[in-house]
């Protein structure tokens, strides 16, 4: 009786996982359509100079809207698209389509208005670790005739934990490209301080479940203090992402914390609405506006 009722258990178990299967290989055949078609875009998500009172730069989210399934999260897409190799057309993809948005946003006009705007590209373990991947970076920099300085790359700590020093020899090189390099997701993986130190990275980003913590709990902020403490000792900038509210937004000012992102200020806009958003004598004050507007 009871190995009858393992053995269905298992067939139950096994259907699912046969069913999980072959809706990945379904997606994966789409993504590859996509990729392809060039059906993905790029959308850009404000980032905010806190100290400054402006806009100073975005980061790059890529989004797929599928016409029958309608908009698959990249959580859902990203990991199908490393396991599947697509990450590196997907990667260079992002990267053409940010670097182009960098120059028209950067054009002597809007720079007397706005200053620098960096676009910030999340860039995964596969596509990191690819061979050269800094040399490629390196020729279409050229290529491009892009500033190297408002281009940030956003790699995981768990990315770091992984590939070890050669994740390390890649940052360097990239940096002496003159890339500003970010940890994404900081808090969540396990780098030691002295880790940290030997780093060559310009920023880290502090990850939103400890922003959301924010509370009025004592942990969630001793947490993002020693965060931003961590950070400041070390020379490093600091973004928190996932700022959601004023309060939130109030003690990260509180904090020291210089640069801040999250639906708060906006979520990731179109480029043409990035357009608009430029347009405007104070792009933040907008921003600020219309979260008031959206009754937050
Ligand atoms: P991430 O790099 O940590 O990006 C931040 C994510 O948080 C984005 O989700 C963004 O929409 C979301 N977010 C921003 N502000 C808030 C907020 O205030 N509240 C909440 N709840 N969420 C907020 P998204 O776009 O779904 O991306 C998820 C992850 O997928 C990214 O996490 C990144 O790891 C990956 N990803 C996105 N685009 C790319 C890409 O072009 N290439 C690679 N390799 N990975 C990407
Ligand atoms: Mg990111
Ligand atoms: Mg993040
Ligand atoms: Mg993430």
């Amino acid at each position: 009786r009871a190995k009858e009722l393992g053995k269905s258990r298992f067939k139950v178990f096994n259907q699912r996982m046969h069913e999980e299967a072959l809706r990945l290989m379904a997606l994966e055949t789409e993504l590859r359509r996509a990729v392809e078609r060039r059906e993905l875009e790029v959308w850009y998500q404000p980032i905010v100079d806190a100290s400054l009172r402006r806009v100073c730069g975005f980061e790059a989210l890529v989004r797929w809207h599928h016409e029958s399934m309608g908009a698959v999260p990249p959580s859902e897409f990203i990991t199908l698209a490393e396991d599947s190799g697509l990450i590196t057309e997907l990667g260079e993809f992002v990267l053409e389509e940010a670097v182009r948005n960098i120059k028209r946003w950067n054009r002597r006009e809007q720079k007397a208005h706005h200053g620098n705007l960096f676009v910030s590209i999340n860039i995964s373990g596969r596509q990191f670790m690819q061979p050269d991947f800094a040399g490629y970076v390196e020729q279409h920099i050229r290529n491009w005739n892009v500033n190297p300085d408002l281009l940030r790359f956003e790699i995981t700590e768990s990315m770091l934990m992984d590939h070890g020093s050669m994740a390390v020899d890649t940052i360097s090189r990239l940096r002496d490209l003159g890339v500003h390099m970010c940890i994404d997701d900081f808090g969540t993986g396990y780098s030691s301080l002295s880790y940290l130190q030997r780093l060559p990275v310009d920023t880290i980003k502090i990850d939103r479940s400890f922003v959301a913590e924010l509370g009025d709990d004592k942990e969630g902020r001793s947490i993002v203090r020693s965060i931003l403490s961590l950070g400041y000792s070390l020379g490093l900038d600091v973004v928190a992402e996932g700022v959601e509210t004023p309060a939130q937004a109030q003690l990260l000012g509180e904090f020291g914390c210089r640069f801040l992102q999250g639906f708060l200020y906006a979520p990731a806009l179109p480029a043409a609405e990035v357009d608009t958003l430029l347009s405007l004598e104070n792009p933040l004050a907008y921003l600020a506006m219309s979260y008031e507007k959206d009754d937050f």
